[in-house]
């Protein structure tokens, strides 16, 4: 079939010097502007006239230059955005009064930010050092403790807990999380635990070493991470919306080019199935059924899935499946699924 053909409509407006009504195009210029003494460069966005060339006033455009400009100075300077702010008060679950508060600010300061106005470079360094450690925000709810309500200081700090935990895993592995994340809308925590572990079992197989150093375990529903099931045990079966999540951005940097690519065969393929279908093939695994060797069923157990053994086991799993293709992987999969009936 042959795509249709659909004229583009150009943007028109007034153009003072044609007099008329004119298409404009929009172009990307850079301006030199001098704050405080220091000369900053910002890219900003102008309307020229298609017919004379002229600049053209368009309304809204202002304002998103100075929004732009606003960006481009904070990255610059270092000073956190109002995004960043609402990260903060979103993971610590903190209103903007309470938490200008607790940082050791006026009450209106940080309300006054969050409708634009620019923090200084002193107070912006104490939102961002909050920001990456969960340790400096403790130290800081506890020293501006009787400013709060109770009920907001043990709200936060049971947050700050939490974010501690998240960084108790390897940064290998939050990386890998953060990263199936990155791919994957909805991930349960059963999922999960089984994606990572096919992860680390497909990286064996092609490169003869772990992705990351946790041991796994043989429990009842599968191999299992414990350390990472601690992590999101409180979203059971459901799928995993953690507010802890805005603190890794930028962790999938620390992967490299051949770890996103065995994640990414994963998670195309058995990031495909839900939970239970990925238990089944799990199950039907030697080094899950050798590690469950005398338990029933229904019986807990915390054998231990040594890695020699799953990286033999995904070796000749290797042997048989072109595991590093999708195609390969899908056949693989068919096939323990056919299994397991
Ligand atoms: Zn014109």
């Amino acid at each position: 079939m042959v795509k249709s053909r659909t004229k583009i409509h150009g943007r028109r407006d007034f153009c003072i010097e044609c007099r008329k009504e004119t298409e404009y195009l929009l172009q990307k210029r850079d301006i030199v502007k001098t704050i405080r003494d220091k000369e900053y460069t910002f890219g900003i966005t102008v309307a020229v006239c298609a017919d004379c060339g002229e600049e053209m006033s368009i309304p809204g455009l202002i304002d998103k230059n100075v929004q732009e400009i606003d960006e481009q100075y904070r990255t610059t300077e270092g000073i956190v955005t109002t995004d960043d702010i609402e990260k903060l008060m979103k993971i610590y679950k903190i209103g903007k009064a309470p938490l200008s508060l607790a940082l050791g600010f006026g009450e209106v300061t940080i309300p006054r930010y969050l409708e634009g106005q620019m923090p200084s470079k002193e107070y912006s360094d104490v939102v961002r050092a909050a920001l990456t450690s969960p340790a400096y925000m403790r130290q800081k709810l506890m020293q501006n403790r009787e400013k709060l309500t109770d009920a907001a200081y043990k709200k936060a700090m049971a947050a700050a807990d939490s974010i501690e935990r998240l960084f108790s895993v390897s940064e290998k592995m939050l990386s890998v999380i953060a990263y199936i994340f990155e791919k994957l809308e909805e991930v349960t925590p059963l999922m999960l635990q089984k994606l990572l572990y096919f992860s680390q079992g497909l990286y064996f197989a092609l490169y003869s070493s772990p992705i990351f150093t946790e041991d796994c375990r043989a429990w009842i529903h599968g191999p299992v991470y414990p350390e990472v099931y601690d992590l999101f045990r409180d979203f059971k079966y459901n799928p995993i919306d953690d507010a802890r999540f805005a603190l890794l951005e930028g962790a999938t940097d620390a992967l490299t080019d051949d770890e996103k690519k065995v994640i990414d065969l994963v998670v195309n393929t058995f990031g495909m199935y839900g939970g239970k279908a990925l238990e089944r093939i799990t199950h039907n695994e030697e080094p899950w059924k050798e590690a469950r060797k005398g338990y029933g069923d229904s019986i807990p157990s915390s054998e231990l899935l040594s890695k020699e053994h799953i990286m033999k086991y995904y070796m000749t799993v290797r042997q048989k499946y072109n595991i590093e293709t999708e195609n390969g992987l899908m056949d693989y999969i068919h096939d323990m699924l056919k299994k397991a009936l």
